[in-house]
């Protein structure tokens, strides 16, 4: 979720809000929100007692996000003789309406979506709208392209292959990357020795793994090699601060 979104939301719901719902995607911003304010009017529902309304909080609320939803858990924070059966059926409609929006929302933009799954013909799995269903889509050929393109840098696999689907603010780094390093691999005639075997994100950060299967006749292709790896990993970790950023910053 945008931070800067998530910062007012922390503010707004100040005893409601838990660091669980950071992992949201953006699209779904809005079925937490109604979630939100609904599980902040409990306060006020039903019949009123000798506690003031609105200053109590409810509930304390977690959330897990899925690929095909996201779910709200809330647990009792007054004991059950204080909950009139107004407001408790309140809190489960709450929680349950949650649920189900985000399994029609798309994940991305927060439009009408449904769930894509790869059984059902889709590359991707998620909560789309048929806009980001395409872009998911493309950024799938897009990463088994360059896999292709670059096919003699990576191990024979059976099953599944190296992902290369990155964030798209690295991915134009990692094909040029890669491609240098086909070239220089190629230059020295060490095809099939030189092998990545892992290129994965971390809390943001790209990490690229190398194997080098060769004599000490090619240590060049090895120092070259570890060169560009380094600078890929440094240049991407300045791509990644610079779209946070930005991110943080264009919130409407
Ligand atoms: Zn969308």
């Amino acid at each position: 979720m945008n931070v800067d979104i998530a910062g007012r939301l922390r503010a707004e719901y100040e005893y409601l809000w838990h660091d669980s719902m950071f992992e949201l995607p953006d699209g779904w911003t809005e079925p937490l929100v109604v979630l939100l304010e609904k599980m902040y009017r409990l306060s006020t529902v039903g019949p009123s007692n000798f506690m003031t309304p609105g200053i109590i909080t409810w509930c304390q609320v977690r959330v897990e996000v899925y690929m095909s939803s996201a779910i709200a858990f809330a647990s009792p924070m007054m004991p059950s003789h204080h909950w009139h059966p107004d407001r408790a059926l309140a809190c489960i409609e709450a929680l349950s309406e949650f649920h189900g929006k985000t399994q029609e929302t798309c994940s991305v933009c927060g439009a009408e979506g449904h769930l894509r799954m790869r059984m059902l013909g889709s590359s991707r799995e998620g909560v789309y709208c048929d806009l980001h269903h395409l872009a998911t889509v493309e950024k799938m050929d897009r990463a088994m392209a360059l896999y292709t393109e670059c096919r003699l840098l990576f191990p024979e696999v059976h099953g599944t292959a190296i992902n290369l689907d990155v964030p798209d603010h690295l991915f134009d780094l990692l094909s040029s990357t890669f491609r240098s390093i086909l070239k220089v691999v190629d230059r020295y005639e060490a095809l099939g020795k030189v092998l990545i075997t892992r290129v994965e994100m971390d809390d943001g950060a790209l990490f690229v793994r190398v194997r080098y299967d060769l004599t000490y006749a090619f240590i060049g292709v090895q120092m070259e090699v570890n060169a560009m790896i380094a600078d890929l990993e440094t240049l991407s970790d300045e791509a990644t601060r610079k779209h946070n950023l930005l991110r943080g910053s264009d919130a409407p």
